[in-house]
């Protein structure tokens, strides 16, 4: 046996729950002498991007693909993820008794939808920890739902009032908060219903964000809030973001691009790993970015009428997805944009001194990964939290500028010119940016040698290895 503490990291089906917990493992590998092993459930088929994140891992860092587990027509893909967990225990029992012979196996950490398997961790006698991949917010918001449940009677978006949620900063709208509890009958809106129990079981709860980004909900969360007593103890350790290659996407040709612009000139535009757009949004955007006559990198994927996650579980476009472009568009936007299909180095392309934009579906990674460049945002959400994200990085820390769809729900090609003028060329955009690049430096003193997240991960560490 090792005697290096070992850590099991089980990511549910998604690429922004693998590249989080990628993040996390390289902190407790290369830096507190820890070795780790991925437990990876899987959809069939297994995405690329994610095979090439895996197979690339730094030393210390194992990984075991589970047997894809395969779906029904019909299953909604949200539901798919806790399915997919549900579905892979029994290899998951499997992978951890023999982890528990060969390693010294201190600690199981899953992301917000592995909790399923905290049971056999525990017949295991391993502590389990939940990192928590969205905001401290939506923490909060977890443990509050069996209140909320009972205080409100209709659909939140219903709810004729702004709600009062522990730790956000100001009453919300219905309409606002995570599409999943959306529609109260639903299956996902039991599960999240279940959480807060769930969670409560956990060894410590750690969350991808930083203090001074959210003081107001680690404080409730930290503090044991009258309506959340006896929670389990929060580390904010973030922002923990990619720092390398994204997925096995090819840069070059992109950054190639991006060294002739001129500095803050262009708009990075993407919808995340699994984000779609209907085809007449997608017509909208396309016609909007060219009228804007602004300089933009996009990240295209094929259209679904039906689905705004339609990508979710293989990170790519079902079709080709530039037939579904106007006609003309590439050839009359070829000195301005460029277009790639399904996966860019959303890393590299964030980094780059020539991009000044993000317009973004508001994932938490995406977020995080524009903070910590100092990108500012239009804040476009899509599904899941995002447009609880989206509220808060245009009215709270403004640092977005948020278009408005029509009668349609489509955002038209005039909203569209309107908010990339005004976030590119405006003294609008002028004060967000500034913004955000204050946001960038707390982001990095957070991380730095004395700050609040250091601390945090210092602490855990501490925990996992005294258990
Ligand atoms: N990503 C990437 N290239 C792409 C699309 C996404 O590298 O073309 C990465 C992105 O940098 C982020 C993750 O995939 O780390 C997406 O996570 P996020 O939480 O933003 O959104 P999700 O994909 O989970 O909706």
């Amino acid at each position: 046996m090792t005697e290096k503490h070992h850590i099991a990291l089980m990511p549910s089906p998604g690429m922004g729950h693998l590249i989080p917990l990628i993040e996390l493992a390289k902190q407790l590998v290369l830096r507190h002498e820890f070795s780790v092993t991925f437990i990876v459930p899987t959809v069939s088929p297994v995405p690329k991007a994610l095979k090439t994140l895996l197979e690339n891992l730094p030393q210390g860092m194992d990984y075991l693909l589970l047997p894809p587990v395969h779906f029904e027509e019909g299953v909604r893909s949200e539901n798919q993820i806790v399915l997919t967990i549900i579905r892979s225990l029994s290899s998951i029992r499997d992978v951890l008794m023999s982890l528990v012979a060969k390693t010294r196996l201190t600690a199981l950490i899953v992301d917000l939808f592995g909790i399923d398997a905290f049971d056999i961790a525990k017949e295991f006698n391993i502590p389990s920890y939940i990192y928590f991949l969205c905001t401290a917010m939506s923490l909060s918001l977890i443990f509050y739902m069996p209140k909320l449940d009972q205080m409100v009677s209709c659909e939140f978006r219903d709810n004729p009032e702004p709600i009062k949620i522990p730790g956000f900063r100001y009453p919300v709208h219905g309409k606002d908060l995570p599409e999943p509890i959306q529609n109260r009958s639903s299956d996902i809106y039991k599960v999240f219903l279940k959480h807060p129990e769930r969670y409560r079981l956990a060894d410590g709860l750690l969350i991808n964000t930083f203090v001074d980004l959210e003081p107001e909900a680690i404080k409730s969360l930290q503090g044991g809030h009258d309506h959340q007593p006896g929670l389990p103890p929060i580390y904010p350790i973030g922002p923990l973001v990619q720092d390398g290659s994204s997925g096995g996407a090819d840069g070059s040709e992109c950054i190639k691009w991006l060294d002739d612009q001129a500095r803050d000139s262009v708009l990075y535009v993407s919808f995340g790993s699994g984000g779609t757009l209907s085809q007449p949004q997608l017509i909208e955007l396309a016609l909007g970015l060219e009228l804007s006559e602004q300089k933009f990198i996009w990240v295209l994927k094929s259209p679904d009428d039906k689905s705004a996650r339609a990508s979710f579980f293989s990170a790519q476009s079902n079709r080709d997805p530039f037939g579904f472009l106007p006609t003309g568009f590439l050839e009359r936007t070829k000195e301005r944009g460029l277009v790639i299909s399904s996966w860019a180095p959303q890393i590299e392309i964030l980094s780059h001194g020539s991009t000044g934009g993000f317009l973004t579906h508001c994932g938490w990674n995406s977020t995080l990964e524009s903070v910590v460049n100092g990108v500012p945002l239009i804040a476009w959400p899509l599904f899941a939290e995002q447009r609880t994200n989206a509220v808060v990085l245009t009215d709270d820390l403004k640092v977005a500028l948020r278009p408005q769809d029509n009668e349609n729900g489509v955002v038209g090609r005039e909203e569209i010119v309107k908010v990339v003028k005004g976030l590119m060329g405006g003294e609008e955009g002028d004060v967000i940016r500034d913004r955000m690049k204050l946001l960038k430096e707390s982001a990095a003193k957070a991380l730095s040698e004395d700050g609040t997240s250091t601390k945090a991960i210092s602490e855990l560490v501490v925990k996992l290895k005294n258990q």
